[in-house]
């Protein structure tokens, strides 16, 4: 696997752009017709299997939820005017709301209703999950605007045994190996939290599909935490062959990239992202393992302990957009997604391609100039290609990697692999196991 080239980068920018515009309307919730529409159109990007698990199916310590429904919300004032409208915006309606249909006073109707009062201009995003509740959520400043007296709320909703939908692509390896990309898709009109993910996993399940693997690859589009639930006890048996993973969510924000390690912290995944991250010459961010944030909990709870980190630019809750209507498509850009793409296939460059070798010329140098390795005139500044050619000899005694190698010499491992692979070719290494 090569990295990106940048103008195929930007052109995937663009793209993946493009698919979060066009899904970013659509009302999707944990379960329902919206992830269901979601992923049919991922599905025409990438053959996605879709897969339903029953309402009710027990998955470990949890409890497949009802399937919820909403076709349309609204709460109207006396002269019938539609003063919070889920037709301009699915956020005013609670994710999972119960139906209702009824008439009460300001007052009563202040209960179920929700705002932020520190931005009184958006829209916050709000979900009951598992209790059974209903509201509605608004711009502080249109729930101040209301003046007192009755208002008739409507929530046309259902809540009814039904399916928890998700999406599954797996590719073959060369080796029973797996990488897992996970990402939600399970929240409605939100950008970064939610689509970028979703825009990321199609892009780089589409590259990964033309290239030669080494390891398989696993894309899970998932709603959060039920569905890796989910996923992991209907395919427990599978999870030995995860090597590694990411899970992947607010990637198209402005903000440098952030990685959270995984829960062992200093797994391959790990070492990979902080090395690819070091090398970007860009600022970025590594954070240690909480119990908190996406489906990484699951995959990291200890009975599974997967080498499955978390890749964002700005984490969630931590940028002043997240979960209200100011995360749309104008908070994630083209060029953000194109670097975090980038990112992403250099991360997978390292997990397919390290190894460790050997140095069948182990006395002294070999002459790397007759063989046309090696072109520098003496005194100038070494080449990245021709320095690495001599890291990698010196070091490829087959204890150290061409991940350790790239470390030690601050190379990225792209140029380290290039060296190892003109070096096995002259036959001056070899690998040092079946694995490398
Ligand atoms: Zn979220």
């Amino acid at each position: 696997m090569t990295a990106v080239v940048p103008d195929r980068a930007a052109t995937v920018g663009q793209r993946m752009h493009g698919l979060i515009a066009e899904l970013f309307p659509i009302c999707r919730s944990i379960t329902g017709d919206g992830i269901r529409q979601t992923l049919r159109r991922v599905k025409d990007e990438i053959p996605l299997t879709l897969h339903e698990v029953p309402s009710g199916t027990r998955v470990f310590d949890w409890t497949v939820p009802k399937e919820w429904n909403v076709r349309d919300a609204y709460i109207k004032n006396a002269r019938g005017d539609r003063v919070v409208d889920f037709r301009r915006s699915n956020l005013h309606v609670m994710s999972y709301s119960v139906p209702v249909r009824r008439t009460l006073p300001l007052a009563e109707l202040k209960e179920h209703l929700f705002t932020v009062a520190e931005q009184p201009d958006v829209i916050p995003y709000r979900t009951s999950y598992y209790r059974e509740a209903w509201g509605f959520c608004l711009a502080h400043h249109d729930l101040m605007a209301l003046p007192d007296g009755d208002y008739e709320v409507c929530i046309d909703s259902t809540l009814a045994p039904g399916h928890l939908t998700y999406g599954e692509y797996a590719l073959e390896g060369e080796g029973p190996d797996e990488i897992l990309i996970s990402c939600h898709c399970c929240h409605p009109s939100l950008a970064n939290d939610n689509l970028s993910g979703i825009a990321l996993a199609v892009a780089l399940a589409q590259h990964v599909a033309t290239v030669r693997r080494k390891h398989g690859f696993r894309f899970l589009f998932i709603p959060g935490t039920i569905g890796s639930i989910a996923w992991l006890a209907l395919n427990e048996a599978r999870t030995p062959a995860i090597r590694h993973g990411l899970v992947l969510s607010c990637v198209g924000d402005r903000g440098h990239v952030t990685y959270k390690r995984s829960r062992a912290g200093d797994r391959l995944v790990d070492r990979a992202a902080g090395h690819v991250l070091r090398q970007s010459g860009q600022p970025f961010t590594v954070l240690d393992f909480v119990p908190y944030g996406y489906d990484e909990r699951q995959y990291c709870s200890p009975a599974f302990d997967l080498s499955v980190g978390c890749l964002t630019r700005t984490p969630n809750g931590r940028f002043p957009q997240y979960h209200t209507s100011a995360d749309d498509i104008d908070f994630v850009t083209p060029s953000s997604l194109a670097d975090s793409y980038a990112r992403c296939l250099e991360i997978f460059e390292v997990l397919e391609h390290d190894g460790r070798y050997l140095n069948l010329n182990p006395h002294c140098e070999p002459q790397l100039g007759k063989r046309g390795l090696y072109q520098a005139t003496g005194g100038g500044e070494l080449p990245g290609f021709e320095f690495a050619l001599l890291w990698v000899l010196n070091q490829s005694d087959g204890e150290h990697s061409l991940l350790d190698i790239a470390e030690r010499a601050s190379l990225p491992f792209g140029t380290v692999r290039r060296a190892a692979e003109a070096l096995v070719e002259h036959q001056l290494l070899r690998p040092a196991d079946a694995r490398a």
